[in-house]
């Protein structure tokens, strides 16, 4: 550069008007996700999606604080992508968070699908509502929990006095829950026919222990009522038997009750006629005994008159 490139290039730089402040647009905070306690069930709402992404990546940090080799937000998995993907050995769970209600129907078939691309187990973390229990999900109070203490209100079972499974009653902290999952001390198991629920696995064997001694007892009921019912019928059956017989015998009884009435029948002729007979021959004796009288008299004349006979002669 030349002595007087160098004078220009000064001159121009004098030249050049000063800065005038720039004014900056005032940034308004931001705020994204609910307040805590909104408990917003909005389905589509955008703060709500901003909470569920918050409680995907606090449960992301939450499962490799478990102890799971792997864990993504929204990683595809074949032709799905699940909210959430972990892995711990041979384990490949997958979590899926909704803040509105669920569709139970979508709800059973994208679990079928999650495990036919092979999740092992699937987790549904949802509002509380009639869904729980239908599908393996645990029913969240507060999508934006303050300090992200995410609590469970349903969805968990305890173990009682009996030592049968039933829902709890008490909150389960998410934090708890997502520990004892990935150590593998929780599974989602039926409670009856059609209500599912996440609970320990000693309060399952416990559960099972309770409903196998329940089923012996109630087998060895059946079984005496089976005796018992097979009993009640032979002693029927002796019973129509002996009524059978008794119906026979009273039939035979019948019968030669209406033999006896004849017989009785018969005989009172017998007896009337016998009594008329009576008359006849009391009558026909008063009548000999005339004929008798009247004969000897007779015969009384007759010798009179041969006696008078004689004594004429
Ligand atoms: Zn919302």
């Amino acid at each position: 550069m030349s002595t007087t490139e160098r004078a220009e290039t000064r001159q121009q730089t004098t030249t050049l008007a000063p800065l005038e402040p720039v004014k900056l647009p005032v940034v308004e905070p931001n705020p994204r996700g609910h307040q805590a306690g909104d408990r917003c069930r909005e389905p589509g709402c955008g703060n709500c999606h901003w909470d569920v992404q918050r409680l995907k990546y606090w449960l992301r940090g939450r499962l490799l604080a478990a102890g799971a080799d792997d864990a993504e937000v929204d990683k595809p998995l074949g032709a799905q992508t699940p909210g959430l993907l972990w892995r711990r050995g041979n384990r490949l769970c997958a979590i899926e968070v909704r803040s509105a209600p669920v569709s139970i129907e979508h709800a059973r078939k994208r679990t079928a699908r999650l495990k036919a691309v092979g999740c092992d187990e699937v987790l549904w973390l949802c509002p509380t509502g009639y869904w729980i229990g239908q599908i393996p999900a645990l029913g969240v109070d507060d999508f934006a929990a303050a300090g992200c203490e995410y609590r469970a209100l349903s969805g968990g079972l305890v173990i009682d006095s009996d030592g049968i499974l039933s829902p709890r009653e008490t909150p389960w902290e998410i934090r708890e829950f997502i520990d004892g999952w990935v150590a593998g001390e929780l599974a989602c198991g039926y409670l009856d026919e059609d209500t599912r629920g996440w609970a320990t696995v000693s309060d399952w064997e416990a559960h099972t222990h309770a409903q196998a001694m329940m089923i012996a007892q109630q087998r060895q009921e059946l079984l005496d009522q089976r005796t018992e019912l097979a009993l009640a019928r032979r002693a029927t059956r002796d019973k129509a038997k002996q009524m059978h017989k008794m119906m026979h015998r009273l039939e035979r009884a019948e019968l030669v009750a209406g033999e006896l009435d004849a017989v009785k029948r018969r005989l009172s002729d017998r007896d009337r006629l016998e009594a008329g007979l009576r008359v006849r021959i009391a009558r026909q004796r008063e009548a000999v005994l005339h004929w008798q009288l009247m004969t000897c008299f007779a015969m009384l004349v007759i010798v009179t008159f041969i006696v008078a006979g004689f004594m004429l002669k």
